[in-house]
């Protein structure tokens, strides 16, 4: 079973309303298991909401606020879901949407709100990482 970002399947959870439709990983999906989550919905963040980015061990938003606590919460939630709905099936792997605070992998935002890239993971990908789980992005799917 897989993992993704729900975003990349097309459903309007990003801070904006919108999504990330991917065709590719739909296309590679198709036919196989699949959860799709979103950890910041999960944590109990609004849509829309501000755009947020981690910034050291915190993660703030654009407007200053602290919401720490509702992305790590909402990273534990979505394994809970993940292991649930994976009963007795091995979990393949992740597929995340690329440089988001929860579901980021390798490169993120640097916490300015400036566009700056990091090397570093998203609060979620790091929880899949700690666990074993491997992490591609859409990047891995496009040509
Ligand atoms: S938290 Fe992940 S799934 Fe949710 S909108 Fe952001 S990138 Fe997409």
């Amino acid at each position: 079973m897989y993992i993704v970002s729900a975003c990349l399947l097309g459903q309007n959870v990003k801070y904006s309303g919108g999504n990330n439709y991917t065709p590719e990983v739909e296309a590679f999906l198709k036919g196989k298991s699949f959860v799709p989550i979103c950890p910041e919905v999960f944590g109990g963040l609004t849509i829309p909401r501000e755009p947020c980015e981690r910034l050291g061990d915190r993660v703030v938003n654009k407007v200053g606020e602290d919401v720490t606590k509702e992305f790590f919460e909402g990273a534990r939630r979505c394994f809970e879901k993940v292991l649930e709905a994976a009963g007795d099936e091995e979990i393949e792997g992740a597929i995340l949407k690329a440089r988001s605070p929860s579901c980021g992998s390798e490169v993120i935002y640097d916490g300015t709100f400036t566009g700056t890239k990091i090397p570093g993971d998203g609060v979620f990908t790091e929880l899949l990482r700690s666990k074993g789980i491997p992490v591609k992005t859409e990047l891995d799917f496009l040509i």
